[in-house]
């Protein structure tokens, strides 16, 4: 199985998304432990980094993406 690539300020998809109907999470800590910041109401929860992993479906956008638009546009 593929290693799952994610990195600080990635916009991911979980497998089951925030009971507020949003399912897209900005990643803000990474360690040991991942926070992830629902972006619909603000909550954010600490995941284990495996857990996270396990409970991740895919990146919906990468920070560096993100980098790259802001400077097109400058
Ligand atoms: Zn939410």
């Amino acid at each position: 199985m593929q290693k799952k690539q994610f990195a600080l300020g990635d916009i991911v998809e979980m497998k089951k998304p925030h009971p507020c109907g949003t399912n897209a999470w900005k990643v803000i800590r990474m360690g040991a432990d991942i926070r992830i910041k629902c972006t619909g109401c603000d909550h954010s929860i600490l995941l284990p980094r495996r857990r996270f992993e396990q409970r991740m479906k895919k990146v919906l956008v990468s920070a560096e993406q993100t980098e790259s638009q802001v400077k097109d546009r400058e």
